[in-house]
């Protein structure tokens, strides 16, 4: 690893902290952030963390113009006794750089980062809520900064990380969600940035989300890019369905982002036997198996929710009604195992969290 020196800019004015009863997800931001530049020809440098606060850019920044930009989410708990666990943050840092690759954005070092995200964490620490359900949200994110017009890869670059402390997704207990199976807009398709945390990707779902939440549903269930066919993801979630005893998920095509929380279910499931499977699935092979009763839950999985059980998924006016509504009993028992590993509660037994 690089011997980089880290600068440390405390801020002398620390901020109101927000009601840790009142906590919308991603309005209040920490004491500090971190700061890191690239220029082409000296690569990464000045990693700092520094007062909390605006920047300034070129109006021709590069970023503002093209969108050559990724991010990443991840959350910090803080445990009964003041430890402060994250959960496989190596995962977020490893897709940060498969993002950065599919981007044309330079490779940042994984293992220096993390580092640099638990001095900022630690520094921060007093921010992190500890009711059930709350933790200390984390926005990595790379801008191209180059000013310049011209469509090409920037030649240099702002790494930052934000902190914001969330509440409980679930304030009244997990509850089902209303989703709306997309059929006139796509997300991705094969060999475009679906399976990259890029802006764009999130800029382009908004309209279909506005139609479908004026519909009364959360979210919406994407279908591929190409024969509007095939079960994708979901808002900012991957899928799974239980159907007749056996789970299954979207195989992961190159559209699809691939899930932290996704691949934390499907290491559990095969730890307790329950048969996953990751394939393609298509809308009608859902419904029909509907039809027959065969569909016993269906879930997302996501850092926000980690669990987020679907009540009622709508395909083209037809309402799939699941599990009465209900949270299912695999629904609940992934959520609670999850969320008790992530919160220091119980064993961890594949080592998924890092004690900051
Ligand atoms: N799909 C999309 C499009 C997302 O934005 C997210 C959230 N990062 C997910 C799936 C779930 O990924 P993770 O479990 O890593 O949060």
């Amino acid at each position: 690893m690089r011997d980089y020196s880290i600068t440390i800019i405390e801020n002398q004015e620390k901020k109101q902290k927000p009601d840790p009863n009142q906590l919308e997800f991603g309005k209040h931001f920490t004491d500090h952030m971190f700061i890191m530049d690239y220029t082409e020809g000296t690569g990464w440098h000045d990693p700092r963390i520094v007062p909390y606060q605006p920047i300034s850019l070129d109006p021709a920044a590069m970023i503002f113009h093209y969108g050559q930009t990724v991010f990443e989410g991840l959350k910090a708990y803080k445990t009964q006794d003041n430890r402060v666990l994250l959960f496989r943050p190596e995962k977020n840092m490893e897709r940060l750089n498969m993002s950065n690759d599919r981007l044309c954005i330079p490779q940042i070092e994984e293992e220096f980062i993390l580092d640099c995200l638990k001095q900022l964490i630690s520094m921060d620490q007093d921010w992190i809520p500890s009711a059930e359900g709350t933790s200390l949200y984390i926005r990595p994110f790379i801008i191209s900064t180059e000013p310049y017009l011209g469509v090409a890869a920037s030649k240099t670059y702002r790494f930052m990380i934000i902190l914001s402390p969330v509440g409980s997704y679930y304030k009244e207990g997990i509850h089902p969600v209303k989703i709306f199976v997309e059929r006139e807009y796509v997300r991705a398709v094969a060999g475009g940035t679906g399976k990259a945390k890029t802006a764009g990707n999130y800029a382009g779902s908004l309209k279909a989300q506005e139609v479908s939440e004026k519909l009364g549903y959360s979210q919406v269930l994407w279908l591929d890019g190409i024969e509007k066919k095939y079960i994708e993801e979901v808002g900012s979630m991957n899928i799974f369905f239980k159907i007749n005893g056996e789970v299954v998920t979207p195989a992961l095509n190159g559209s699809i982002l691939e899930g932290v929380t996704r691949n934390s279910v499907i290491q559990l499931l095969n730890h307790w036997g329950v048969p996953v499977t990751e394939r393609r699935i298509s809308i009608d092979e859902i419904y029909e198996s509907y039809k027959k009763g065969l569909v016993e839950e269906i879930f997302g999985t996501g850092t926000a929710a980690v669990i987020s059980p679907v009540g009622e998924l709508n395909w083209e006016g037809e309402k799939m009604v699941i599990n009465d509504g209900q949270t299912g009993a695999l629904s609940k028992k992934l959520y609670h195992t999850i969320t008790s590993i992530q919160n220091g509660n119980e064993p961890d037994p594949f080592e998924w969290t890092v004690e900051v």
